[in-house]
């Protein structure tokens, strides 16, 4: 019988979250929710020497902002607490002596000095290369294996400091499936005895991970690639415990590279290249650099999440956009790409314009009321609604919205004196001068109305709207972007708008 299936995303809290790691965490979701199963967030903080303060707030608070909400984790609770590794040292230390107990690892006594100057001295003899503690070299070296069982006691009843290392059987091939990368395959003489539990009785990443996926009943292993070459260690150790019908299918994600070349996509590229790479702003508690997030750069989320998902997914079709429920319902695990993906600002770009056109006018407008009265300026509803739906189309970030039009709710602070030459023609005054006179005359005053006027108007005096259009656009706005000036003077109203036609520049 199939079990429910559950994944988990199992960041470390030693730096901000990159926004690798948060699409790592949407794909963990989104296979998650497509199979009706858990999706968990388990905070992996036993390297207590390498945890940076404030990053678990902020993988928390990405999360929060991606719409990506784990059904169980630190704040959410759940059967399988606690979600905080560091609160589960004991559980880690019975696996580790169970582990020793069945002969499946070993207690080493080596102290970390004994191991550097024995791998100095083997990489002298051997052109540079150091051997590694491992089936070849473990009968050489201080452990339980190599020592007397006598020996061993006295050692552990003195208290002397020991790691567990799991005992690699070298005859083992190590095959596994991975779902993006098909079977996978490594020579156990290939592996090192690796370090299961430290001197600290903290365990490692590989002992910590396992039994955490195995007891939290884990099904898919969703991370990045840099992780696959621990793959194996965490194959045999499912297999020590007597665990591989448990075993989850992996599966290890493609990189994300920088834009302009090979590579991993680091936080440099982004300061070169002028972009975020992390989902929200950061601030380095050591040097106090403060490097600014997709969220403080304008994206609204539900963009910035179809952007990540796209970067190494598609569904086989064209189609771009996705909400985050449409992700759910087309995701799939066997379509995302095996290749790098690489990073694409001006996608990102892209996408996020895409978004705001689907906003709500009302959304919109409130968010440029609020604007509007901290500056204290007061416009009617219909002024507020208008701009909004006038500049919607016409901005990439949420918050060009408030000034992208400033020339319609305060005075002109530029003229484009340049154009305004170039196009001026001393017959415009004629026309401006009817205009005017007509523009008074017209009862609740609309875009149609005006542009009905305008073009009747060009007809009478048998001028082209090139002769007369840019002038009035610089007229009213001061430069030759924007929207359409018949919305433009139905905005200002007829009084501004005359005002504005009226004066000289
Ligand atoms: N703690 C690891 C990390 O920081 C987890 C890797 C995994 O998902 O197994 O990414």
């Amino acid at each position: 019988m199939s079990r429910p299936v559950r994944t988990r995303f199992a960041p470390s809290p030693t730096g901000p979250l990159h926004i690798g790691g948060v699409r790592t965490a949407l794909y963990a979701y989104l296979f998650a929710k497509k199979h009706k199963g858990s999706f968990l967030l388990r905070i992996e903080d036993t390297d207590t020497a390498r945890t940076v303060p404030g990053s678990e707030d902020l993988i928390n608070k990405t999360l929060a902002w991606c719409g990506i909400t784990p059904d169980e984790g630190v704040h959410e609770g759940g059967d399988f607490g606690p979600y905080k590794q560091s609160e589960r040292k004991e559980i880690y230390i019975k696996y580790a002596h169970e582990l020793v107990a069945n002969g499946k690892a070993y207690y080493a006594f080596d102290t970390e000095e004994e191991i550097a100057s024995w791998r100095e001295k083997t990489a002298s003899e051997n052109n540079g290369n150091a051997a590694f503690y491992g089936f070849a070299t473990r009968m050489q070296l201080r452990n339980s294996l190599s020592l007397s069982e006598q020996d061993v006691k006295q050692l552990l009843d003195q208290k002397t400091p020991f790691v567990v290392r799991l005992k690699v059987e070298p005859e083992d091939t190590v095959i596994f499936n991975d779902i993006i990368r098909g079977q996978v395959k490594f020579e156990a003489n290939q592996l090192d005895d690796r370090i299961l539990l430290k001197s600290d009785g903290m365990p490692t990443y590989h002992l910590a991970n396992v039994v955490d996926d195995y007891l939290m009943q884990i099904t898919h292993v969703i991370r990045g690639e840099e992780w696959l070459a621990s793959t194996p260690h965490h194959v045999l150790l499912y297999r020590g415990f007597g665990w591989e019908a448990q075993m989850p299918i992996f599966a290890h994600l493609p990189l994300l590279l920088k834009p302009d070349g090979k590579g991993k996509l680091s936080k440099r590229d982004g300061d070169r290249l002028g972009f975020p790479v992390f989902a929200l702003e950061w601030m380095n508690p050591e040097t106090q650099e403060k490097s600014i997030g997709y969220k403080e750069r304008g994206f609204l989320p539900q963009a910035f999440v179809n952007f990540l998902a796209l970067l190494g997914w598609n569904d086989g079709s064209d189609q771009e956009i996705f909400s985050m429920d449409a992700l759910i319902n087309s995701f799939s695990l066997e379509r995302v790409q095996k290749a790098g993906a690489k990073f694409n600002f001006e996608k990102a770009i892209w996408f996020n314009q895409q978004y705001i056109q689907k906003l709500d006018i009302s959304y919109l407008s409130d968010l440029f009321n609020t604007f509007l009265k901290e500056k204290g300026i007061h416009k009617d509803t219909a002024f507020v609604n208008q701009y909004s739906a006038l500049f919607r189309e016409r901005i990439t970030f949420l918050h060009e919205l408030n000034t992208v039009g400033s020339y319609l709710y305060q005075d002109i602070t530029f003229y484009d004196t340049e154009t305004y030459q170039k196009k001026y023609k001393p017959e415009v005054e004629i026309f401006k001068a009817q205009f005017i006179d007509e523009l008074l005359k017209i009862e609740s005053l609309d875009a149609n109305k005006i542009e009905t006027l305008f073009k009747l108007l060009l007809e009478q005096l048998q001028m082209k709207i090139g002769e007369v259009m840019p002038i009035f656009r610089i007229l009213l706005t001061g430069i030759m972007q924007g929207p359409p000036v018949f919305d433009t003077i139905n905005l200002l109203g007829a009084e501004e708008s005359i005002a504005r036609l009226k004066k000289q520049i």
